[in-house]
């Protein structure tokens, strides 16, 4: 075999260590973890990874073939001899841990195997040596279970209901030890389960690890794996590697322990130590949440009421050992940390350290205090926080005053939410497909609900703690989470759920607290968050290294001083539809589009143009000295028209015609085709009163408030949907016929830029000859993917869902900017607009430009600007400054090489 195709071994020893964090494409994040960890001289334990190349190979092979497992042979000689336990026995046996992973935590779908290489015979053996019964016999059932997982793809629950079964027969709370005899049957039963469902268990080591290793490099391409890949956006071609390690046992005797720490509290961000750990116990005992974990301070003790003994004060010399490697990984890797730990006979191991999942305003003060601890750079720290999960922070908190709560868990992911009690991770997600508020209730959750969690308002379980599945996964999703609220009782038979002394029905309403771990009856009023000083510490740092500008779409005075509130430099997008529809100013547009009486449509001019008036002053007068960007009327006309009876009786009357009249001219104007219809710089060609109106409206505007000095800095006059070049020179000759009479009427000469939206293909073609007619471009990018993907924006909704589904779309076009289509239309009329109007400012004013994914894109595309809805400010600022440092690091590259 060619062994430079297949990837040479790689070691994670004390004697020998090949890579580091540089190497997670070709070992797995996992693998480039160890590794890392073991070069930095943490208490690691040995072991080897198989790169993503050679685990391709065996899972095309369909077996190991005889040439790598005699390398593997070596490697393991290599383990043997730095823990002095021997693969196979007869005296202290070396076991194995078999994980796989890709480039990036995907956390719970690739398999794991533990206690690899113990059998019957190597118990007997390890007994005559004098090893503990139970430990042996409880590494034995362990083993069954993962073996059967993971080889024998035999279900989590055939061996977790077994294990509940038998502990209830016995009496046995959760949390109780079970002695040697038990755990010897409990692996009989197990072995009777496996045999039952066709099973086999190869009693020899070396067989084990071959069928484990196998599997293990199969799982990519697996049904499970490949549907988490779709989900996650990761690509097929990334790949897992495996990672051989010898065991180190939790469950070794009372000086043993698995745990979970983070180096910041991941609620409050504070530098303390917090996590959970569980003595007598292998790691997957705290992720699936199935015992309530032990807390790893005092203090944290203290804090949650819990009356089991902190890690702290039971196994002090390890704690100690935990506080240095974490103090030495968030030093090294700049950020919190999130380590996996065992305690084996007192003495510590580290398993694996990931970035912390840390909640919204504890990501903000991590990032913040880190950066003044003199761990990290300001870069760093913008680099460091979500900008998605920002968006959690601008989100209402509960209310809740006087009110009582039905039970407490653990506040595992902040936030306050409300919805209806479901307890079927299929039907939450059906339920919250539908447009309705959901509260997922589980016993614990598994990977395999994660799209449910993905839809749902909050979730609550009855088991688990911080680190369990179902908080990992809400903290990454900002959605509020309360674990481990032990006295809930799920009745699937009944559908209901018991709290405490109350029941519950389904589809009643409930809220839960994700702060507090609070969980009340019914639907809970909520209120706005006050920002920390930190947010705008970060936001500032933020801003000092962004080059796109960042504006607000605002229609409203209130809108406008919301986007002030949050940092927007601007109003890049007034719509002033929205000024008119619902208000008496939409009656007389429909009498301007429907009346053929001259005076009384000039009347009705005059009374548009003063109502309009008085809405730009009310923006202008918030925005003093700020650029403001006012659309004119885009909507297709029908939109104005009136559609009831009653409503066309109404301006009937007031035109004095009969009502016939006016329902034969709506029909008239009846659009099947709106959204490219009669609509947008198109309105203004058939209705060029209505640019004048609009025009003379913001001139008088300005001219009103500047004396005062509360006019923006910059009037900027933008027209939608522009077609062609000829369309635009015939935009700027209106307006500039507007602005001199204006100026013979009043003697002030108005003083505005105009430009245009760029929001179809064909301008984007013309965007050269446009330029020379526009001094800005603002790229409205849902229209243009409207007009470029041809998906109606209106009724896509109907079956985009499929398209993601079966993941012939990864993303919602109409949420993140389509990169293959779209982008480029907006990157080339970009470059044309600028070829013939150097100074031409650019920008985008979409729901994309409040997405962080579509806003990296926007930046490639070398825009000057963004307008966002004024809530996603903060979020815009912060990915627009990520934008900046992915680009200047990319240009550094470039220039090197
Ligand atoms: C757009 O099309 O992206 C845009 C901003 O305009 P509107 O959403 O009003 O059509
Ligand atoms: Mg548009």
């Amino acid at each position: 075999m060619d062994e430079t195709a297949a990837g040479d071994i790689r070691f994670f020893c004390a004697r020998r260590v090949d890579g580091g964090a540089e190497d997670a494409a070709t070992l797995g994040h996992k693998g480039a973890n160890l590794a890392e960890m073991a070069r930095l001289g943490l208490p690691v334990p040995p072991g080897f990874t198989l790169p993503v190349s050679l685990c391709r190979t065996i899972a095309a092979r369909g077996e190991v073939p005889a040439e790598v497992m005699a390398r593997i042979e070596e490697a393991i000689g290599l383990l043997e001899e730095e823990t002095g336990a021997r693969f196979g026995g007869p005296e202290r046996p070396l076991l194995l841990a078999v994980r796989a992973s890709t480039r990036r935590a995907l956390p719970g779908l690739l398999p794991a195997a533990l206690n690899v290489g113990i059998s019957r015979p190597v118990i007997e053996a390890a007994l005559a040596a004098g090893d503990e019964a139970a430990f042996l016999w409880d590494c034995y059932r362990r083993f069954l279970h993962g073996y059967g997982h993971v080889v024998l793809g035999l279900p989590h629950e055939t061996f977790e209901y077994e294990l509940e079964d038998f502990r209830e027969a016995l009496g046995r709370a959760p949390d109780a030890p079970l002695n040697a005899g038990q755990l010897e049957e409990l692996a009989g039963r197990y072995e009777e389960l496996i045999a039952e469902a066709g099973g086999e268990v190869p009693e020899e080591p070396r067989d084990q690890l071959g069928a484990v290793l196998l599997a293990a490099a199969r799982a990519w391409d697996g049904p499970r794996v490949r549907d988490a890949r779709r989900l996650y956006g990761v690509p097929e071609d990334w790949g897992a590697a495996v990672s051989v390690q010898a065991m180190v046992f939790g469950n070794r005797d009372i000086d043993s322990a698995s745990g979970v720490a983070v180096s910041r509290d991941p609620a409050s961000g504070e530098k303390t130590l917090s996590g959970e750990y569980l003595p007598r116990a292998q790691g997957e005992d705290i992720v699936a949440g199935l015992r309530t974990p032990w807390p790893i301070t005092e203090e944290e003790r203290r804090r949650s009421g819990l009356d089991t003994p902190s890690m702290e004060l039971s196994m002090p010399e390890a704690f100690a050992a935990l506080l240095k490697a974490v103090v030495a990984l968030e030093r090294h890797y700049r950020r919190p940390q999130n380590i996996e730990f065992v305690v084996e006979s007192g003495r510590l191991w580290l398993l694996q350290a990931l970035p912390a999942r840390l909640g919204p305003e504890a990501a903000l003060r991590a990032a913040v205090e880190m950066v003044r601890e003199g761990l990290i750079a300001r870069e760093d720290a913008v680099r460091m926080v979500d900008p998605y999960q920002l968006e959690k922070l601008l989100h209402p908190v509960l209310e809740r005053a006087g009110a009582r709560a039905l039970a407490r868990g653990i506040g595992a992911s902040p936030g306050a939410a409300s919805g209806e009690l479901v307890i079927d991770a299929e039907e939450a997600r059906r339920l919250a497909a539908a447009g309705r508020s959901v509260i997922l209730v589980r016993p614990e959750t598994t990977p395999e609900d994660i799209p449910a969690l993905q839809s749902v308002r909050g979730i609550l379980t009855a088991r688990g703690g911080m680190t369990s599945h179902a908080a990992v996964i809400a903290r990454g999703l900002g959605i509020p989470c309360v674990a481990g609220a032990g006295v809930i009782e799920i009745d699937t038979a009944a559908g209901e759920v018991r709290i405490g002394e109350q029941v519950v029905r389904l589809n009643e309403w409930i809220t839960i607290d994700g702060a507090s771990g609070e969980v009340f009856r019914g639907r809970m009023p909520t209120r706005q968050p006050v920002l920390s000083t930190h947010f705008h510490t970060l936001l500032e740092w933020a801003d000092a290294i962004r080059t796109l500008k960042v504006r607000a779409n605002a229609d409203t005075p209130r809108e406008a001083e919301v986007a002030l509130e949050f940092g927007a430099e601007g109003i890049g997008l007034c719509r002033t539809e929205h000024m008119v529809f619902g208000t008496e100013r939409l009656v007389l547009l429909q009498e301007l589009i429907l009346s053929t009486d001259p005076t009384h449509r000039r009347d009705v001019l005059k009374r548009l143009e003063a109502a309009q008036g008085e809405d730009f002053r009310a923006i202008f007068s918030v925005m003093a000295g700020k650029p403001v960007t006012i659309r004119l009327l885009d909507p297709p006309v029908h939109e104005f028209l009136p559609r009831s009876e009653a409503e066309i009786g109404e301006v009937a009357k007031r035109l004095m015609v009969p009502p016939e009249r006016i329902r034969a001219r709506v029909n008239a104007l009846m659009e099947y085709n709106p959204m490219l219809g009669h609509r947008g710089a198109r309105l203004m060609m058939t209705l060029p009163a209505l640019l004048s109106m609009q025009a003379r409206a913001m001139f008088e505007a300005m001219r009103a408030l500047k004396e005062e000095g509360r006019a923006p800095s910059r009037l900027e006059i933008m027209v939608p949907f522009i077609m062609s070049a000829a369309e635009m020179a015939r935009m700027e000759a209106m307006f500039a016929e507007a602005a001199e009479a204006f100026a013979r009427e009043t003697g002030a000469r108005p003083e505005f830029t105009l430009g245009c939206m760029i929001e179809l293909p064909s301008a984007c073609m013309n965007a050269d000859a446009i330029a020379r007619h526009a001094a800005f471009f603002s790229f409205g990018t849902n229209d243009l993917t409207q007009t470029v993907l041809g998906l109606s924006r209106d009724d896509a909704g109907r079956f985009l869902h499929v398209y993601l589904e079966e993941g012939l779309l990864a993303r919602d076009p109409f949420v993140t900017l389509d990169e293959e289509a779209v982008a480029p239309f907006i990157n080339m009329a970009v470059r044309k607009g600028r070829s013939a109007r150097a100074d031409l400012v650019t920008s985008a004013c979409g729901e994309h430009a409040g997405d962080p994914r579509s806003i990296r894109l926007l930046a490639a595309c070398g825009l000057d600007a963004i307008s966002c809805s004024p809530y996603r400010v903060p979020i815009a600022r912060l990915a627009a400054a990520q934008a900046a440092l992915e680009m200047r690091k990319r240009e550094k590259k470039d220039a090197q090489g």
